[in-house]
């Protein structure tokens, strides 16, 4: 990332890489946008409708429909190709069928030369991540899921709800899997710099573990209630995808719940899972280890377990 132009290849010009395309046009996220999609036709239309909204934006980014031969000098390819969960599917289900969409990907930007950060929303997007890693054979620090970002703002936006206060200041996050094994360890939640529990317990009762735990399993099933009523989720990944180009671009050092491969963090060694990390212009700077009770331990490890016995099935 040497160049001073901001430049980002996506790669699925669908309905999740399109919100996230439309997120970086209106926050003036990058300078450069080569999109690329399997459909030549709709990254071209894709590309054209965009442009044609450059006028009323604050932005000057150059948009185009380009090759995997654009990726040779893009900082970040971001993936948000592949199929995308039908109503009542688990985000494993598609594990093999997005493994076929990934190695179709990933080769040709490996031979263009592309030395920049990956970021990854296909689903199951913590065993994807791993499997682009590996197809990439990339440093595991310059290889990014979006793993738990979106669950942890949904957390913090429901938890702002429930306590009538800005979620900005709700420090709480979803860890692990994105998806059924996911936890919200409450003994590191915090309002201000207060914790949860302890917030409830000088309520007298008006807030409530119960209550927080039935918030966690909203969170849990918010996508799979969404694909229900409209069939995909798009605007928020969108947005959640942005906030991680910011925080590389920015050098923000940043402290995001994204998917990256443990080296005995947590115990954890060779497996990609939502953790708190230190987010900067290198990809993953740091992970942050939190002081999770026991039985947020058992939790890690229990999603932990789930997810390298779905990466070891999958014929790379
Ligand atoms: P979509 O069907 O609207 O778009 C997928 C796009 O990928 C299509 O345009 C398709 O033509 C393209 N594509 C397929 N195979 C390709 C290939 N080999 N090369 C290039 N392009 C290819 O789906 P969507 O709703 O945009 O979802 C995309 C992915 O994002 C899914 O896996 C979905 O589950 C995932 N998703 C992740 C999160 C998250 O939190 N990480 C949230 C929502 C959706």
């Amino acid at each position: 990332m040497e160049h001073n132009q901001r430049k980002i290849v996506l790669v699925g010009t669908g309905f999740v890489g399109m919100s996230f395309a439309y997120a970086l046009l209106n926050q003036n996220a990058c300078d450069e946008l080569v999109l690329i999609d399997i459909d030549k036709k709709r990254a071209m239309g894709e590309a054209m409708d965009l442009n044609h909204g450059l006028a009323f934006s604050g932005s000057h980014m150059k948009i185009y429909a380009g090759e995997y031969s654009d990726c040779a000098d893009a900082d970040i390819v971001a993936i948000c190709a592949g199929d995308a969960r039908k109503p009542g599917e688990s985000r494993n289900d598609l594990l093999q069928r997005n493994t076929e969409v990934f190695r179709s990907i990933i080769s040709p930007v490996m031979e263009s030369g592309f030395d920049g950060v990956f970021l990854i929303a296909t689903n199951p997007v913590d065993v994807m991540a791993h499997v682009a890693q590996k197809i990439s054979g990339m440093d595991p620090k310059r290889v990014i899921g979006s793993g738990t970002i979106l669950d942890t703002a949904r957390l913090r936006y429901m938890l702002g709800d429930y306590f009538s206060i800005d979620p900005r200041n709700i420090h709480a996050y979803v860890m692990g899997e994105h998806g059924d094994s996911e936890f919200v360890p409450w003994s590191q939640a915090l309002v201000a710099t207060k914790s949860v529990l302890d917030h409830c317990s000088a309520t007298g009762g008006k807030y409530c573990i119960a209550d927080m735990e039935k918030i966690a399993e909203e969170v849990k099933y918010a996508g799979a209630k969404i694909i229900e009523s409209k069939k995909a989720t798009y605007y928020g990944i969108g947005m959640a995808l942005v906030r991680i180009v910011r925080a590389i671009f920015g050098n923000e050092n940043s402290i995001l719940t994204v998917s990256t491969l443990l080296n005995g963090e947590y115990g954890e060694k060779d497996v990609y899972v939502g953790v708190p990390c230190i987010v900067n212009r290198s990809g993953v700077r740091e992970v942050i280890q939190l002081n999770l009770n026991e039985e947020e331990m058992q939790k890690m490890h229990k999603s932990c377990e789930i997810l390298r016995n779905l990466f070891n099935g999958v014929n790379i």
